[in-house]
């Protein structure tokens, strides 16, 4: 079996290069080893997981199989914040004190079928996106921090033996960043890289403050001796919700090339299948994350493997049919065919 971790430097240096966004809070444990297999197999570099030993180690088994199977390993890469982030958070609600009579939107608008009027949010299948808090007539819906302290980032990456960290970062945190990354290196792990995940939604600032906050970072990763991937995180979470969430992204992409500090830089956040089309060049971009759109095309066939009682490796027909819709995502990345060629 050919060690294929080099192939993910390349493709950042090429522009090909693809991670999947498992999810910051996404613990649904049964979809995440599914997940994981169909995106490795299709061909991503890099599965980027919430900082949880029960999410990663499901990630494995996905992880492990797509290896055994087919021979391919993309870098596992866990995700932290070092301050509160919308990434790393749950909703939650009493729902002993809803009205009977209800409509109840807050389960209609939940993309991943989280509410339920027994349970009220099942936390494991809340990633955070949030579209319920507004939704609520009586305001029941409030939302939870649920991120890992940054004492505790080296411990975690001990156990599971990452490839990459992302951190999520926010201006004027550099200090806490810099205590995230003493934490992480405390493990001893070797990292392939770190990815630093920022964006200008719901901060405030202007491109050229962004440019600063990440500079100092670059400063930081340097004295520290890691590579960074700089995340540009357009619109957050958006993805899923329509095409024109794409163009957040690389309206901040255009932004940032030319200020930003030397390393990959990555689109995250709004992306979709209509990403590519927006591009000016080929190469004016690493690559790309693909999250919520990413997990929303395969999730009939994880409900459907789930009637059955099976997981979506453990069903072939199923498998071959999330595989293809898989790769009608990213084969575009990896092979940067652009639509009008
Ligand atoms: S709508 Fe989003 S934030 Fe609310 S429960 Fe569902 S996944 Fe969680
Ligand atoms: S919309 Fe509000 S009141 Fe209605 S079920 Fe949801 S949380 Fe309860």
């Amino acid at each position: 079996m050919k060690d294929n971790r080099c192939l993910h430097e390349i493709a950042l240096r090429k522009g090909t290069w693809v991670k999947f966004i498992c999810g910051a809070s996404n613990e649904d444990l049964t979809s995440i080893t599914d997940l994981c297999a169909v995106y490795a197999a299709a061909g991503v570099n890099c599965i980027d997981l919430a900082a949880d030993v029960a999410v990663i180690n499901a990630a494995r088994e996905g992880l492990n199989w797509a290896e055994n199977k087919l021979g391919v390993k993309p870098w596992l890469m866990v995700s932290v914040s070092d301050g509160t982030d919308i990434h790393f958070r749950k909703a939650f609600f009493n729902p002993q004190i809803c009205p009977k009579d209800c409509s109840r939107p807050c389960e209609k608008i939940c993309p991943t079928n989280a509410i339920n009027i027994k349970d009220g949010i099942v936390e494991d299948l809340c990633y955070g996106c949030g579209r319920c808090l507004p939704i609520c007539p009586f305001q029941f819906i409030t939302e939870k921090n649920h991120r890992l302290a940054i004492e505790n980032f080296g411990d975690l990456i001990s156990k599971t033996k990452p490839d990459a960290v992302e951190i999520h970062t926010a201006p004027g945190r550099i200090k806490a960043f810099e205590n995230a990354i003493q934490s992480i290196l405390e493990s001893k792990v070797p990292l392939k890289r770190i990815a630093v995940s920022c964006g200008l939604e719901g901060h405030g600032i202007s491109k050229d403050q962004l440019s600063q906050e990440l500079w100092s970072r670059h400063q930081c990763l340097r004295r520290y001796s890691q590579k960074p991937i700089w995340q540009l995180d357009g619109r957050p979470m958006s993805s899923d919700i329509g095409v024109g969430t794409s163009r957040a992204a690389i309206k901040l992409l255009h932004n940032m090339r030319s200020i930003a500090p030397p390393g990959p830089l990555q689109l995250a956040g709004g992306t979709n299948q209509q990403t590519i089309c927006h591009l000016d060049k080929k190469n004016e971009v690493a690559g790309i994350a693909f999250g919520g759109i990413a997990r929303k095309l395969i999730q009939p066939f994880l409900i459907e493997a789930k009637i059955k009682n099976k997981k979506l490796i453990e069903w072939p027909e199923g498998w071959e049919q999330a595989l293809k819709v898989a790769k009608e995502l990213i084969n575009p990345w990896l092979e940067k065919k652009f639509p009008q060629d």
